[in-house]
């Protein structure tokens, strides 16, 4: 191999691409990684900094689990429409910890693990079956994609992405007393279904807030637009917030498999499309499929790169599919208000149904009968009783 030959190029050193160094070097401690961003670390990423503890999960066995030492988890989720609230604890906690921080870290464990980190835009891809080529200069026999929402290097190799996109914008604004401890989430009550206004206190006296709204055909929001509704949703936020910053989620759908070729580029994370439809959150499928596609990168044959995509795509079949079919189709429900102030109340009177709605909006759940049925019950009650949630 020449100087700048790699065994694995991973473009982007988000959540997405420091964790699939880390999952490349797990498997291949030896293995020649490349860790390119066009930002130099620690950066800001405009997010509402929620850590989900599946977060933890991939990142643990990886030996990363140190990235959210010394920061305060969270155990308590307020979710409401309107007049229908629910209060509860979660069964795990979940972590808000500024991307600015977490993502350095993340960066640093994957250079500590081995890999070298470089500050590279990527503008060019080429690719034949043995041998993908950046800007003319770096050559690979594996690239990991993990360059966000607007990926350069899906833009270069031509795909598309069909998926449907949300719009949000996140601040930091002074916890107040009453939501100190807790992620609170606000569903807007307007003609743009779904929305939310969200406060997620990190712990330090600072909270994320933001707002965010699916995307239709029509114009985009302005950024005056959403910094209104969130003031609506939740006051005081806009007054003493500052460091705003918008950004495009591109929301996982039920065919994301289209869209990774057999090829040995793998897209991760942003890049392939995965943001959780119903919440926004999209840190574990970065984390998740990171880690798979660092590890799928060093572990395919060596005559075999050319079908690196098609193992990929198995590998996250295994983890995500089940999970991304049932978020996807619980989106389109939630488009509906009815549906959910029906998870609102249907969380207020059942600790199970308040459990799975979690695990569906911030890991891996599924639609579970019992969540079905809870669902429906509260559906007709709302119906035939409308009635506070609590
Ligand atoms: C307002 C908002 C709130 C959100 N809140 C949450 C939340 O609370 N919890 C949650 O789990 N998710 C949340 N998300 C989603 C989450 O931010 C993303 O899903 C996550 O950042 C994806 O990680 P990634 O590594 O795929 O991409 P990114 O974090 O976007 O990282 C991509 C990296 O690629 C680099 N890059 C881009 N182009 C190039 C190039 N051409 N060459 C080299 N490098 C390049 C960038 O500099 C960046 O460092 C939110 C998103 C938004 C917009």
């Amino acid at each position: 191999m020449t100087a700048d030959s790699w065994d694995l190029v991973i473009v982007g050193a988000g959540p997405a691409g420091a964790t699939a160094a880390l999952g490349a070097l797990a498997h291949r401690p030896d293995a020649r990684v490349l860790l390119l961003d066009r930002e130099r670390f620690p950066r800001d990423k405009s997010c509402g900094d929620g850590i989900a503890p599946h977060v933890l999960d991939v990142l643990g066995p990886l030996g990363a689990a140190g990235v959210v030492d010394g920061w305060e988890p969270l155990q308590h989720l307020e979710l409401s429409r309107g007049d229908h609230a629910v209060r509860g604890r979660m069964a795990r906690p979940v972590w808000v910890i500024p991307r600015e921080v977490f993502d350095a870290r993340l960066v640093d464990q994957a250079v500590a693990a081995g890999a070298e980190l470089r500050h590279h835009r990527v503008r060019q891809v080429r690719t034949d079956d043995s041998v993908v080529l950046l800007d003319e200069e770096i050559r690979a026999r594996v690239v990991v994609a993990a360059d966000g929402a607007r990926s350069a290097v899906r833009s270069a190799l031509g795909g598309d992405r069909s998926g449907r996109q949300a719009l949000a914008i996140r601040g930091y604004a002074p916890t107040p007393a009453d939501r100190a401890g807790r992620q609170v989430i606000r569903y807007g009550e307007g003609e743009v279904q779904p929305s939310y206004a969200w406060a997620f206190d990190r712990g330090d006296g600072l909270s994320n807030v933001g707002y965010g709204e699916l995307l239709g055909d029509g114009r985009p929001p302005s950024r005056r637009w959403l910094l209104d509704q969130l003031e609506q949703l939740i006051p005081g936020t806009v007054e003493h917030g500052e460091r705003w910053r918008g950004h495009h989620l591109p929301l996982s759908g039920w065919g994301w498999r289209r869209e990774q070729p057999d090829g040995p580029v793998l897209y991760a994370g942003d890049a392939a499309g995965l943001v959780n439809p119903m919440t926004g959150e999209g840190i574990y499928y970065a984390v998740a499929t990171g880690a798979l596609a660092g590890r799928t990168a060093v572990t395919c044959p060596d005559d075999e790169p050319a079908n690196a995509g098609a193992r990929y795509r198995a590998a996250v079949r295994g983890v995500l599919d089940q999970h991304l079919r049932h978020t996807s189709l619980a989106a389109r429900l939630t488009r509906a208000p009815e549906v959910v102030e029906a998870g609102i109340t249907g969380a207020v009177r059942d600790q199970r149904t308040f459990d799975d709605l979690v695990e569906l909006g911030l890991g891996d759940g599924l639609l579970t009968p019992r969540l079905v049925v809870s669902l429906g019950g509260a559906l007709l009650r709302n119906r035939i009783m409308p009635t506070k949630g609590s």
